[in-house]
């Protein structure tokens, strides 16, 4: 068939944040899964790329499953899955680190900006951290991926896979699709309600700033109301002079589906805006903290779903990973 197929992960370093949700998760349940042969994915092994603990990074990637899950994936629409269930990923990844140079690696913003960080934890930064992208590549093009729907911090990751496809092809056949990344048009970068210049991370080590799907009602009003904004007054969306409000308008127009130049006209006060952001939050997970208790009391569904992805996966995978060996000279 001609259909298009979508592929996109989210990785089990920490709970799923509101950054996840509105920068990728909400359109993976929207739109692409109606629209497209979608894969969905809990990426495990791009969680051990920096110090973790191995029984934490089993129940993330378990309760990241259970969200998207209870975010609305329909198994019946999509396949969902767990990386390392399906070998073809680190399969593949070798070859795309035979494909990708070393340069190409050091210059991705997200190794420049974690491989510091690391450093300054006093630890020693894992080779896999510089080799991630290669890694993610695999992801993406083991199924012949169209489109990879992410936030803007993983657009540059996404135009290396493209990249490498496209090398990989030149030099030996052509046997992947060359991907393309889409974002949302609202809320591609959701940023710290405590520091607005930088995104909302879920492994940040500080945690005033981030809303997680499944914080207690009270502690999602709470985090919204401290909500650093600007000084001034006014409410304004200005991205540069206002930083905070302007992701505030993002949060609440992506909630409401509203937009966020039009929702400025509406405030005269911050008080107000963060209350009615809170609110429309508040609203948003409701019925996913609902869903999620529902499935927990349900383990053997989720492992079923789980198997059943895993299977279809590997299905796709198998024979474009072994043509790209062939193609290789293995
Ligand atoms: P994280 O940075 O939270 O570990 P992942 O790498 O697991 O996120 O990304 C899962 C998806 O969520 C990706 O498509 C990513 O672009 C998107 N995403 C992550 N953080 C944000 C954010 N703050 N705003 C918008 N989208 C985001």
């Amino acid at each position: 068939t001609t259909q298009r197929r979508i592929f996109s992960g989210v990785k089990p370093t920490g709970h799923l944040t509101l950054g996840n949700y509105l920068g990728a998760v909400r359109r993976w349940v929207q739109e692409d899964q109606h629209r497209a042969d979608a894969l969905f994915c809990v990426v495990d092994l791009h969680a051990l790329t920096v110090e973790h603990d191995p029984a934490r990074v089993r129940r993330l990637t378990r309760q990241a499953a259970t969200l998207l899950l209870a975010s609305g994936l329909d198994p019946e629409r999509c396949t969902l899955f767990v990386q390392s269930h399906v070998d073809e990923h680190a399969r593949l990844s070798y070859l795309m680190e035979c494909t990708a140079t070393d340069g190409e690696m050091r210059r991705m913003i997200q190794y420049k900006e974690k491989a510091p960080r690391e450093q300054a934890r006093g630890g020693s930064v894992r080779l896999s951290l510089l080799t991630y992208p290669a890694l993610m590549a695999a992801d993406i093009l083991a199924y012949g991926t169209h489109e990879v729907p992410v936030g803007d911090d993983q657009v540059q990751h996404v135009e290396l896979a493209r990249d490498l496809a496209q090398r990989f092809n030149q030099r030996y056949g052509p046997v992947f699709t060359v991907p393309r990344a889409t974002r949302p048009q609202v809320s591609a970068r959701v940023m710290d309600l405590q520091d607005p210049t930088s995104k909302m991370g879920k492994s940040h080590a500080e945690t005033a700033g981030i809303v997680y799907l499944l914080d207690e009602p009270d502690v999602v009003r709470k985090k919204i109301m401290r909500a650093v904004t600007d000084s001034g007054t006014e409410v304004r969306y200005d991205r540069t002079e206002q930083p905070g409000v302007t992701n505030l308008l993002e949060v609440l127009a992506s909630c409401t589906d509203g937009k966020p130049e039009t929702l400025a006209g509406e405030f005269t006060s911050y008080g107000a805006l963060k209350q009615a952001t809170a609110e429309a939050v508040l609203e948003l997970l409701r019925p996913i903290r609902a869903r999620h208790a529902e499935l927990c009391a349900d383990p053997s569904y989720v492992d079923g779903v789980l198997r059943a992805g895993a299977e279809r996966a590997r299905g796709l995978a198998r024979p474009r990973v072994d043509e790209a060996y062939a193609a290789i000279g293995l």
